[in-house]
C-alpha cells in the first residue's frame, strides 16, 4: 500500500514551482523511451544522483548509458528543492557521528561533503552554467537563546577535532550583517557552500550528459524490472531497455510495490517526508530594511523541524519548512496555509508581501544511514539515496560514486563507513507514517518547549 496519495506521484500535475518560471524547457530535451533498446548501464531516476551517475559513466568510463525518468527531467526533489548546496546528508548530528564512527570516519564523511560542494561548483564553472548562485557559506541561526549552546559546541568540535572553521555571531552582530528577526538569537557561519537555482543545475546536467553520449529519456516510468540474459530488462509503457548493469536512484519517489528484485530490495526501507517551499514576489529595498534582512547568506534555524531561507539575487525571498502528512489537494492547501503562517511569524514585517509560489515535495529518510553501493539480493544493481533532506551536493557526489562502483572502479571500502549502509528495513514498514507523526510531535516539543 502506498504511503501517500497517488496525487503525489502524478508527474503531469503542475506543482506551482517557482524554478519553472526561470527556465525555458526544451520539449525535445529528453524524449520518452520507445521500442526495444540496449545499453551497458541503465540508470533509473533523473535527479542530481542519476544525472551525475549518467554523466560520470559517459565521460569517465566511456560507457554506453541510458537514463529513464518517470516525469520530466527534475520532476522529483532535484527540480523543486530550496537550492542550498551545503554540508549535510546524514540524520545524525555531528556529536552523534563522532560517537558512532569516531573522529577519523566522521572526518572522512565531512571531507566528502566539502568535496561534494566543490564538485557542484566545478561542474557549473566548467560548463558555464549560470545557476543564479549566491551566498558565501551557510548561516545557522539560534531560534532560542539556549540553542546557541549547541552551535557553540558544534563549532568547537568542528574546529578542534576536524580543523574546520566556524564563526560565531551574537544577536547584535547578526543585525549588523543584515540578519534580523524576532526569532534569531545568535548564529554560526560555516564558510562552505552556496545557493543555486536547482532546476538550472538539473537541466545543465542533462545537457552535459547528453553531450557526453548518455541517452536521457523523460516520461519513461519503469513499471517492472526482470532478470534477463544475465542482465536486466526494464519495462516502460512504450518500450524496453536491456542493460547489463542497473543503477536505481529513485530516492523518495520510488513506488516500492512495482514488480522486480530491485524494487523489492528497497521496499520498506525508505520514508518519504514532505518539505515545502514558498517564494515571494521581489522585495523592495524599503521592505528589506524594515525587516532588517538584507543579507544574501543562505540561512536556516536550529529547529529539528527546520526552517530554511534565503534572499535570492532577484530580490525574491525563499522560505522552506518540513511538515505535513499527506498530499491530497486539501492537504496541499493546508500545507500552504501552514508555511505562510510560519513565514509571517518569523518575518513579521513582510506579512503583507504577496507569495505567488508555494509547492512541496518529498525528501528521503531511511531508518539509519544513507548507502551508496550494491542493492541487496539484486546482482549488478546499485543504489545511492536517502540523503535525509539534504543533498544538492552529496546527491551529486554520490551519483559519481555509484557510477564508479557500478563500473568497477571503486568498491564500498573506498567510501567513508557512514556512506556504506546497509539500508535497514523499518520495523513494521506499514507503520512508517505513525513513526513520523510521533517524531514530529517530539521534535515540535523539543524545538519550542524543552
Ligand atoms: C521541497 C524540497 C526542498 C529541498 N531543499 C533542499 C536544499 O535546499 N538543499 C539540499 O541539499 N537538499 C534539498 N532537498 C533534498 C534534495 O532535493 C534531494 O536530496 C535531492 O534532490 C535528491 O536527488 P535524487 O536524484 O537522489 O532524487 P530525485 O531528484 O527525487 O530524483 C529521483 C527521480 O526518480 C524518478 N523515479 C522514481 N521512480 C521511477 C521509476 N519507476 N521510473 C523512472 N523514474 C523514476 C522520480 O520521478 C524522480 O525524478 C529538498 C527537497 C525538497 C523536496
Amino acid at each position: 500500500m502506498p504511503l501517500y496519495s497517488s496525487h503525489a506521484d502524478n508527474c503531469s500535475r503542475p506543482i506551482g514551482n517557482y524554478w519553472h518560471t526561470t527556465v525555458e524547457l526544451e520539449p525535445d530535451l529528453a524524449l520518452a523511451l520507445e521500442g526495444d533498446q540496449r545499453a551497458e548501464f541503465a540508470v533509473v531516476g533523473g535527479g542530481f544522483t542519476g544525472l551525475n551517475a549518467a554523466l560520470q559513466l559517459a565521460t569517465e568510463h566511456g560507457a554506453d548509458v541510458a537514463l529513464l525518468e518517470a516525469g520530466n527531467i527534475g520532476w522529483g526533489a532535484s527540480g523543486r528543492n530550496g537550492g542550498f548546496c551545503c554540508v549535510g546528508g546524514s540524520k545524525r548530528s555531528l556529536s552523534d557521528l563522532v560517537r558512532h564512527f569516531g573522529h577519523k570516519e566522521t572526518f572522512r564523511f565531512l571531507d566528502c561533503q566539502m568535496r561534494a560542494i566543490d564538485h557542484v561548483r566545478n561542474f557549473l564553472d566548467t560548463h558555464h552554467i549560470d545557476a543564479n548562485t549566491h551566498s558565501d557559506g551557510e548561516l545557522s541561526l539560534a531560534h532560542r537563546k539556549k540553542a546557541m549552546h549547541g552551535l557553540e559546541a558544534d563549532a568547537a568540535q568542528l574546529r578542534k577535532a576536524l580543523g574546520i572553521d566556524v564563526t560565531l555571531h551574537s544577536k547584535d552582530e547578526l543585525e549588523k550583517m543584515g540578519v534580523a528577526g524576532p526569532e534569531f538569537f545568535g548564529g554560526a557561519t560555516l564558510n562552505r557552500g552556496f545557493a543555486l537555482n536547482p532546476l538550472k543545475y538539473t537541466l545543465g546536467l542533462t545537457k552535459a550528459a547528453k553531450t557526453a553520449g548518455a541517452r536521457i529519456h523523460a516520461r519513461s516510468s519503469v513499471i517492472r524490472i526482470d532478470r534477463k540474459e544475465g542482465g536486466w530488462c526494464l519495462e516502460t509503457a512504450q518500450g524496453r531497455l536491456h542493460a547489463r548493469r542497473l543503477i536505481m536512484v529513485t530516492n523518495s519517489y520510488l513506488e516500492e510495490d512495482l514488480p522486480g528484485a530491485p524494487f523489492s530490495a528497497l521496499k520498506g526501507r525508505l520514508l518519504p517526508v514532505l518539505s515545502s517551499v514558498l517564494v515571494t514576489r521581489p522585495l523592495t529595498a524599503e521592505e528589506m530594511a524594515a525587516q532588517g534582512w538584507t543579507s544574501h547568506q543562505m540561512s536556516y534555524d536550529t529547529r529539528r523541524l527546520l526552517n530554511y531561507f534565503r534572499l535570492m539575487p532577484d530580490g525574491r525571498f525563499l522560505f522552506g519548512m518540513r511538515g505535513g502528512m499527506n498530499t491530497t489537494p486539501r492537504d496541499d492547501m493546508e500545507m500552504g496555509q501552514d508555511i505562510m503562517l510560519d513565514f509571517f511569524r518569523i518575518f513579521p514585517t513582510w506579512s503583507d508581501v504577496e507569495v505567488p509560489h508555494i509547492w512541496s515535495g518529498f525528501v528521503c529518510m531511511a531508518s539509519d544511514l544513507n548507502p551508496v553501493g550494491p542493492l541487496d539480493g539484486a546482482p549488478d544493481a546499485y543504489t545511492a539515496l536517502a540523503y535525509h533532506g539534504n543533498e544538492v551536493a552529496m546527491g551529486s557526489l554520490c551519483g559519481v560514486a555509484v557510477a564508479d562502483m557500478a563500473a568497477g572502479a571503486v568498491t564500498s571500502s573506498d567510501l567513508p563507513v557512514v556512506l556504506r549502509g546497509p539500508l535497514k528495513r523499518f520495523p513494521i514498514p506499514r507503520l512508517r507514517k505513525t513513526y513520523l507523526k510521533v517524531a514530529y510531535r517530539w521534535y515540535g516539543l523539543r524545538d519550542e518547549k524543552l
